[in-house]
């Protein structure tokens, strides 16, 4: 498939000036809007998922859509599907869309500008008065952070069945509330059958949440996959004693010996490689207590790699490391793997619809490994699916602090359009051309 560099401008698909286009005012006052659900006082945003601010973010979303005379559908788990009929509504559907939900103290891009671009997509098809061969879907999927239910991508991971509606349902927040309980409470147990839903390609919209677009000056992210994750906990059993009267040849202390385990961690990169993510994100000590030699530790670690084998090598130092320090320390370690995911591919076809939209625009693109993980790796399990990122202020993420410039939401969308529109004319097989 041919890949068409910016402003060779020959192609038919290359839109013309009558073809709609995004309204920027119109997607940031929705942005605003949207960042009010929930705001916290640093400028981000507390809207965990099925609390009162999800809620609220959920029916104006539900409103919009209504008032617009888009089908809204909502499915067991509380995903929300808005519909924009197409000509033909026996075809497969393009599918857009991200979260509403945020992190505890979050900021208001992550998730929402997914949403809240697919949104713009749909209402910007209204304003050219263009029906779509296929019909377009927006999707809010519900508990994508996993900050208040475990685990995270939970209402895409039901469509996808990799957990149980029932087990989905009985997931517990830190007071016990249930998902189930949520669901009623807000009026989002819905009896839609997502699982039938056709989808003939998906595209969901992100902020990269890391430096990279930025630092290089570029438009748009074309997402060709996302890494490899490992999570490890790492118990390091000493023994807890008297910090006055034990002299530190006697002592067993294992938060020492988790401390000698953090520092391998954090240089594991330089002998694996650059690409290669290694954190100890959590340490829970015991008794935690001042005057008390800590008898036992917990690390909780995440590495992330595109290349599993490189993963390989990383955990084969964290179990060296810790039969080291155990040694060493005269504590006693244990390694136990709590997580795995593989490496999700992204379609091609679809990765290279973006591309092509992002050169038709004239913005500049470039391939990235999603170092996060998203519903998409969900949703490519069912379907032909890529993401596009936009980049974000200084790479942050997942803080009130997260920031994205006016032109970078609009250039996103813009790509998100035209990815969507060529997609929504395809006849079946995929191929655009
Ligand atoms: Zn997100």
């Amino acid at each position: 498939m041919a890949t068409i560099s910016a402003g060779s401008g020959t192609n038919d698909d290359a839109p013309g000036p009558s073809d709609p286009r995004i309204d920027p005012d119109r997607l940031l006052a929705t942005l605003s809007r949207f960042a009010t659900f929930g705001a916290t006082d640093g400028g981000g945003l507390n809207r965990l998922s099925l609390g009162d601010a999800d809620g609220q973010a959920r029916d104006e979303l539900c409103a919009i859509a209504r008032r617009r005379g888009y089908r809204v559908e909502v499915d067991p788990i509380g995903n929300i599907f808005i519909t924009r009929p197409g000509l033909d509504e026996t075809l497969p559907v393009l599918l857009v869309g991200s979260h509403l939900d945020s992190q505890p103290f979050g900021g208001r891009y992550d998730g929402a500008y997914g949403v809240l671009a697919g949104l713009e997509v749909l209402r910007s098809l209204d304003d050219a008065g263009l029906r779509t061969r296929r019909s377009v879907t927006l999707v809010d999927w519900t508990n994508e952070e996993g900050a208040r239910f475990s685990p995270g991508l939970l209402g895409s991971g039901v469509v996808a069945g990799t957990i149980s509606l029932a087990d989905a349902h009985a997931r517990t927040d830190a007071q016990g509330i249930t998902v189930g309980q949520e669901l009623d409470r807000l009026g989002y147990r819905g009896a839609f059958d997502s699982s039938s839903l056709a989808v003939h390609r998906s595209f969901e919209t992100h902020i990269e949440q890391g430096p990279v677009l930025e630092r290089t000056g570029t438009d748009i992210g074309v997402v060709t996959g996302v890494q490899a994750i490992r999570w490890f906990d790492v118990l390091v059993q000493g023994q807890d004693r008297h910090a006055g009267t034990t002299a530190h040849s006697d002592r067993q202390d294992a938060l020492v010996a988790a401390a000698r385990l953090i520092e391998v961690v954090d240089r594991m990169a330089d002998t694996v490689d650059e690409k290669l993510r290694a954190t100890v994100g959590e340490i829970r000590v015991q008794p935690n207590s001042r005057n008390v030699i800590p008898g036992r530790a917990v690390l909780a670690i995440d590495l992330r790699h595109p290349d599993p084998a490189r993963l390989d090598q990383a955990e084969e130092q964290l179990r060296r490391a810790a039969a080291e320090v155990a040694e060493q320390r005269g504590v006693r370690t244990e390694v136990h793997q709590v997580l795995e995911m593989p490496p999700t591919a992204f379609d091609a076809g679809t990765t290279d619809l973006i591309r092509r939209a992002a050169a038709s625009l004239g913005r500049s693109a470039m391939e990235m490994s999603s170092g996060a993980g998203h519903d998409s790796m969900n949703v490519a399990s069912r379907a032909p699916a890529s993401m596009l990122f936009i980049p974000c202020v200084d790479g942050l993420s997942h803080t009130q602090a997260e920031d994205i410039h006016d032109e970078w939401a609009v250039n996103g969308a813009s790509v998100l359009l035209t990815a969507v529109r060529w997609a929504a004319e395809e006849a079946a097989g995929h191929s655009p051309e």
